[in-house]
Formats: structure tokens, C-alpha cells, sequence
């Protein structure tokens, strides 16, 4: 009997030691994969409802990994946020971001904002303010065109000193956006009180607007909601000309989503979407 169980937890360390020998694998490919500078950005538009105009284009990483081919964020961001390495990644996002949107301006194409993604945990770490202030610099057009992405769930972690914080950034010339909106636990009492400029409502919200009975009416108060805190919305994931009539219907300032475009890279946006928008 005793021996039966000592083989179970043999078992049960070699599979333990197996997966933690992955994970180190894989965090160690990230480590070199950000000194090889194999991270890449890729942008998806978002467009105006009212005009059909590009508006702005938000930052997504994946990581070009020379063996497999580009790797989605959903693979290592977690990672990335375990082992710390997240503030290295994300400090190289957001100067990458504001790099190319400056040389977007400077080329004289379109003028549209640049949106990048921050994690939970950048926003809760103390330099972060001085790393925007740094990244920026003196270039007023860079605070000016930079939104912040910021999901709902980390912001009402810890309200009070988000609050400060996301009013430090604010006060640069930066905008901030609510990521996923509808997803987390927020009580909308709190709403009312976070300096953001605007809401993205989560995809999963655009297809219940279709496809649940109740789904519409939800996408549509909230919408509201937002306007009346002068909020501007943004609906995420949109991928039928059905959804996107509904938004515009509903008053919906922005959309992104498959129906528009998929993200793509930097050389395919700047061709497809910014040569041809007019200034
Ligand atoms: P997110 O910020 O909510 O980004 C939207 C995700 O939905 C993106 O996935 C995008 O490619 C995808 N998407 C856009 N339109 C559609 C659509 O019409 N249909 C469907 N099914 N999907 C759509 P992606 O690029 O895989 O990014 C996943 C998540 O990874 C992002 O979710 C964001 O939370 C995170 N992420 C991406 N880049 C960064 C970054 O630079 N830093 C950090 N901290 N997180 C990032
Ligand atoms: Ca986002
Ligand atoms: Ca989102
Ligand atoms: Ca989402």
C-alpha cells in the first residue's frame, strides 16, 4: 500500500517537474526573445460610426518566434506578468508604439491616436508615471495622441490608488480607456468617479447584442450610461455589418473588429490604412 502511493507522488513530481521545466523553457525563450528583439507590434484599426473614418489604431504584441512562427499574447503575457518580465515588455510596447505614431505624424499621414495595452500590474508599479513622463518626453503630439488601455477588473482592485494614478497620467495629456468593459465586478456607482475618457464594451457584449434577448437592451444602457458621463464608447469585436448597424443605431461612437480589419502588421497598416486616409 505504501509503495502504491510513493509511486503516485513519484507520478505526480515528474509531472510537476515537467511542466515547471516547460515553463522555465519558455520563460527563458522570452528573456532572449526580448534581447533578440523578436517582440513585434501589430495594429488594428478603429473607425467612427458616424463617419466611417479611421480613428485611431491599437497596439497588439506578438512575439515572432523565429521556430514556430508569431505567437498570440494570450500565449506569454501571463508569463511575462509571472516572472516580472512584463515591465521590460511593456516599457518596449509603449516606446515602440509612440516611435511609430511619431513617424506617422512626421510623414504627414493620417492623424490618428495610438492605443496601448497596459497590464495590471505596470499600472501598480511605482515608476510606471515616470516611465509615460519619459517615454513622451518634451513631444506634446505624443501625450496628446496616446491612449492608455487599462481592463476594468485591475482598476477596481484597488479604486482609490487608481484613481491617482490614472489623474497623474491624465494630467500629462494622456487618455485612458476601460478595456473589456463589462467583464470584471465594477459596481457602476464607481464609474462616475474614474477619470477615463472612454469605454470599450467587451466583445462578448456585441455578440449577446444578436444573439440574447435581453443583449441589446444591455448594450444599449450602457452605452447611454457612458455618454451621460461623457464617456466616449468604443465596441470591441465587431464582425457583422448586423452589429455594426445596431451600434451605430444605438449611438455607438467607434467600432473595431474583424468586420473593419484584423490586426496587422505595422508595413500592412501604414500601406492600407494610413497612405490612404485623408490628414
Ligand atoms: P484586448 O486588448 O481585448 O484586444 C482585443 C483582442 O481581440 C485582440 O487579440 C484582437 O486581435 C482580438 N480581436 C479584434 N477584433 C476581433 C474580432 O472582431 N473578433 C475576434 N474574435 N477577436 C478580435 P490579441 O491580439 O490576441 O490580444 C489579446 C489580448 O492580449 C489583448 O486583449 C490584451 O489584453 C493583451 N495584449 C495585447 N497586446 C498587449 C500589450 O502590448 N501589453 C499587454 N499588457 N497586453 C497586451
Ligand atoms: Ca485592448
Ligand atoms: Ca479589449
Ligand atoms: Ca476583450
Amino acid at each position: 500500500k505504501a509503495k502504491a502511493s510513493g509511486d503516485r507522488y513519484l507520478f505526480y513530481t515528474q509531472k510537476m517537474t515537467a511542466s515547471v521545466a516547460a515553463k522555465l523553457t519558455l520563460e527563458n525563450q522570452l528573456r532572449q526573445a526580448l534581447d533578440k528583439e523578436e517582440f513585434v507590434l501589430h495594429y488594428q484599426p478603429k473607425v467612427s460610426l458616424g463617419s466611417g473614418q479611421l480613428t485611431s489604431a491599437e497596439a497588439l504584441i506578438r512575439w515572432n518566434d523565429p521556430r514556430t512562427g508569431l505567437v498570440p499574447p494570450g500565449k506569454f503575457i501571463p508569463i511575462l506578468e509571472e516572472t516580472g518580465l512584463i515591465y521590460e515588455v511593456g516599457r518596449w510596447a509603449l516606446r515602440k508604439a509612440l516611435q511609430d505614431y511619431l513617424r506617422w505624424r512626421a510623414a504627414g499621414l493620417a492623424a490618428v491616436r495610438i492605443a496601448v495595452n497596459m497590464s495590471p500590474m505596470q499600472l501598480r508599479h511605482r515608476g510606471f508615471i515616470a516611465e509615460i513622463e519619459q517615454a513622451i518626453g518634451v513631444d506634446a503630439h505624443a501625450a496628446g495622441g496616446l491612449e492608455l488601455e487599462i481592463t476594468e477588473s485591475l482598476i477596481m482592485e484597488d479604486v482609490k490608488h487608481s484613481i491617482a494614478s490614472l489623474q497623474a497620467i491624465r494630467a500629462m495629456g494622456v487618455s485612458i480607456a476601460i478595456d473589456d468593459f463589462g467583464t470584471g465586478f465594477s459596481s457602476l456607482s464607481y464609474l462616475a468617479k474614474l477619470p477615463v475618457d472612454t469605454l470599450k464594451i467587451d466583445r462578448s457584449f456585441v455578440i449577446e447584442m444578436t444573439t440574447g434577448p435581453q443583449g441589446l437592451a444591455l448594450v444599449s444602457t450602457i452605452i447611454n450610461l457612458a455618454h451621460s458621463l461623457k464617456l466616449k464608447v468604443v465596441a470591441e469585436g465587431v464582425e457583422t455589418e448586423e452589429q455594426s448597424r445596431l451600434l451605430q443605431v444605438l449611438n455607438c461612437d467607434e467600432m473595431q473588429g474583424y468586420l473593419f480589419s484584423e490586426p496587422v502588421s505595422r508595413e500592412v497598416f501604414e500601406a492600407r490604412f494610413l497612405a490612404a486616409s485623408p490628414k
